[in-house]
């Protein structure tokens, strides 16, 4: 069975970069029918915060992202919070000790400093040269005697410089890289991302890592450290960098593109998903917007490239727009009210916004664009163009128009289809002089949706006032 997890730190909000990590796992474990782990990662206890556990958790649910076991809903491999997993790191920590695998270090900061800065005079990879591991036990009582404390590092013996990712295919690394032992656990008894990370797959039965590309050159060190505990290592793949626009590494913007940030300019969940699958991932056909149980069928690991992908807000507002469309009146309606409250952007009567807000499904990207357009709903809105009402005609039009509301009868569509056919006969203008400056009256704009469509929402006595009030403009 698959089993794979997502194992944010919570030091941020989740990002772009991350929620690509959550979501692929997630679709994975769904195509494969296997379970997709969420597990907190809080071993740096200094920089976790509750605030970011919560919000983390509150914006993988937001996405549709729901997780079959991990904090909240539980699990047979629990805990599933790394900083309630301390005593079971140390005692594989003790294990790997009395096996000879690890080791007390007492090697000082400062003599590591030391060793940095001469490899770089020497032009040589700064990696540590595994001293500790020769200290004698005089050396060793000598350092504990002046105070020092020691770290436990792990011992890399014949490491294995190849693995097969299942995104990037082979990869090979650089031995120079990798020959120095590696601290599991802090002077503090902390343990380190390696060892939490690895004790925890293990004990989990992940079958399969799916991560960012800055972890590639971790994973050579954690399968051995998984196989030094017992465990068969999962299989990893990797993903490639996500650039910001403007080709720079995206984690000099993370504000801009967190989820909350998306959510605060009204990009739907499942559009966001949509959008970020295609981050690496290609269907192999031309079709770009996938509904979100449609993406759960289709994505595929296979079909996820190691190119590096580019974030384009352009096409994020391309991709919303068009699920956007594919929502009914009603669900669109839903939505948006939802986003307006949520965002305390609603300055309406809520009933009068509900009936209006279809109006706009087809012409806007987001909804942070609806307060804007909702303007039309203001008594007191301003005109675009003042002087497409003040004409003689546009006067007598709104005159003729006001005589004859409280004779129309239809509803929806046809009651305005009744106003035009009743209203032509009376007037001398027709055509677009006559409805530009209807429209003007009506929502003080030159452009927007169908007159058809807000005539009926805005009903008789929203129209006669509008109308009144263009008369005396
Ligand atoms: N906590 C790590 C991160 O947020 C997870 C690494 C991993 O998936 O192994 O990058």
């Amino acid at each position: 069975m698959v089993r794979v997890r997502f194992a944010p730190s919570p030091t941020g909000f989740l990002h772009i970069g991350n929620v690509r990590t959550a979501l692929f796992n997630f679709l994975y474990a769904k195509k494969e029918g296997g379970k997709f782990i969420l597990r907190i990662e809080d071993t740096d206890v200094e920089r976790s915060k509750q605030e970011y556990h919560d919000a983390l958790m509150e914006d993988l649910l937001w996405m549709g992202i729901r997780w079959d076991e991990g904090p909240e809903v539980g699990g047979a491999y629990g805990p599933y919070l790394a900083s309630e997993r301390f005593s079971i790191y140390q005692q594989y920590t003790n294990e790997l000790i009395q096996q000879g695998k690890a080791y007390h270090c007492y090697v000082t900061e400062e003599e590591i400093g030391e060793m940095k800065q001469l490899a770089r005079a020497e032009k040589r990879p700064p990696r540590f040269d595994n001293r500790g591991r020769d200290f004698t036990k005089a050396e060793i009582e000598r350092r504990k005697a002046q105070g020092i404390r020691s770290t436990v590092r792990f011992k890399i013996e014949n490491p294995n410089l190849e693995i097969h990712d299942l995104i990037r295919g082979k990869v090979s690394f650089n031995l120079d890289e990798m020959l120095g032992d590696f601290i599991i656990l802090r002077q503090d008894g902390s343990p380190t991302f390696h060892l939490a990370v690895c004790v925890d797959d293990g004990l989990m039965q992940v079958t399969h890592v799916i991560r960012g590309e800055d972890h590639l050159s971790n994973t050579p060190k954690h399968i051995l450290l998984l196989e030094a505990m017992g465990f068969k290592p999962p299989q990893y793949g990797h993903l490639s960098l996500i650039h910001g626009e403007g080709g720079e590494p995206l984690s000099k913007r993370l504000e801009s593109v967190s989820v909350r940030e998306f959510r605060r300019r009204g990009i739907l969940p499942h559009a966001l998903a949509n959008y970020i699958a295609l981050l690496g991932w290609s269907p192999g056909t031309n079709q770009e917007i996938f509904q979100w149980e449609e993406l759960q069928k289709a994505f595929d690991l296979a079909q996820v490239n190691k190119h590096a992908s580019t974030y384009d807000s352009k096409k994020l507002d391309w991709v919303n727009g068009q699920h956007l469309r594919l929502l009914s009146d009603e669900d669109f309606a839903k939505h948006a009210l939802a986003y307006l409250k949520e965002q305390k952007v609603l300055r309406f009567d809520e009933t009068l916004v509900h009936k209006i807000l279809p109006v706009f499904k087809d012409n806007i990207e987001r909804f942070d664009q609806l307060p804007e357009r909702l303007e039309i709903l203001r008594d007191d809105f301003a005109y675009e163009n003042k002087s497409l009402i003040q004409t003689a005609e546009a006067k007598e039009a709104f005159q003729a128009a006001l005589s004859l509301l409280p004779h129309l009868r239809g509803n929806g569509e046809a009651l305005f289809d009744e106003f035009v056919n009743q209203l032509k006969p009376k007037v001398k203008v027709k055509g677009k002089s006559l409805f530009m400056p209807l429209r003007m009256a009506l929502t003080g704009k030159k452009h927007g949706p169908e007159l058809k469509r807000i005539f009926p929402v805005l009903g008789l006595d929203l129209v006669k006032k509008r109308l009144e009030r263009a008369l005396n403009a």
